[in-house]
């Protein structure tokens, strides 16, 4: 019997809906002593796609050794048990994250890194009046237009690239990889006239780069709106649904995923995190609420929601 059985086992009496299917994870970080009676700890889950729910080459259903995986399905069948509330928040374009809350039967959803935020199908751009329209065109064109994109790629020429393929056909970032300074780079926007944007690292990306050798890493960047967030995102979601910090709980993999800490009760980082980005650990240190999961990707998820729903509220 492994302390996963033993965190299982009591939440499943005192809350009948609550039925977890077992395996063998490594054991989750509640101490079995300290559970209590089953009491809605909390009523919503934000997670992060790429790197979080979705293990290696996007898959809901492949784990940290590329195996076939039931965690991430199993954290989602836990919140569904539990009444508690999915929500995706993901730097994907919108069609791509439309596709994902459906198939895992979610309403609510926030894509391109915050940028757009959508509540039962209700759309609201939360990018400061940089929104798409017949005359501007879209807001990646509008950034096109800026020659914001073309100024970051000139001067880190060797550092930065667009991210192809998924940097083709956007709607509203522009998305590069490389390996860049950020502070460096929004002093760089600010000094030529682009205060108004900002570049946002996503996280550590596995795709090979065409033109940049030897960067120790490579990282996912998208240039966006200065105003929008994943964090404001969340909490224009939490709003819009009357949740408290409280209530909500996120899991992320990347430093932006890590600023949601600011605005939920607990963060949790899935393992991989640290494991593919070292330097995130000194991120983490001094921010309270933040947690690491021992697991990864969908494991990770499933760790961070069964400790958290064995949690008395
Ligand atoms: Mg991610």
């Amino acid at each position: 019997m492994d302390e996963l059985f033993i965190l299982a086992t009591p939440l499943q009496q005192a809350c009948p809906r609550l039925r977890f299917v077992l395996d063998r994870h490594r054991p989750a970080t509640v101490a079995p002593g300290s559970l209590t009676p089953y009491s809605s700890p909390v009523r919503c889950v934000y997670l992060d796609l790429d790197g979080t729910l979705l293990g290696p080459g996007g898959s809901l259903l492949r784990g940290a050794d590329g195996r076939f995986a039931l965690d991430g399905v199993r954290a989602l069948q836990a919140c569904a048990r539990a009444d508690v509330e999915v929500v995706l928040y993901s730097g994907r374009r919108q069609s791509s994250v439309f596709d994902a809350s459906r198939i895992i039967g979610s309403s609510s959803y926030t894509f391109e890194l915050g940028c757009g935020l959508v509540v039962d199908g209700k759309l609201e751009w939360l990018t400061d009046g940089i929104v798409p329209s017949s005359s501007e065109g879209t807001i990646f064109d509008q950034l096109e237009r800026s020659g914001a994109p073309a100024f970051l790629l000139e001067r880190y020429v060797g550092r930065l690239e667009y991210h192809t393929p998924w940097s083709i056909g956007r709607e509203v970032s522009h998305l590069f990889r490389g390996d860049v300074d950020t502070v460096d780079v929004h002093e760089a926007l600010a000094g030529a006239g682009y205060g108004w944007l900002r570049l946002v690292d996503n996280g550590v990306v596995r795709a090979p780069s065409e033109q940049m050798a030897g960067l120790p890493v490579t990282r996912a960047y998208h240039l966006i709106p200065a105003g929008a967030s994943k964090a404001r995102a969340v909490a224009r979601h939490m709003q819009a649904r009357g949740y408290a910090a409280s209530d909500c709980i996120a899991v992320g993999d990347s430093r932006e995923d890590l600023d949601v800490s600011s605005v939920v009760g607990a963060f949790w980082l899935v393992g991989n995190a640290l494991t593919d980005d070292p330097g995130l650990g000194a991120e983490v240190a001094g921010r309270p609420g933040v947690r690491i999961a021992s697991e990864s990707y969908g494991a990770g998820v499933y760790e961070a929601v069964v400790t958290t729903l064995a949690t008395e509220r």
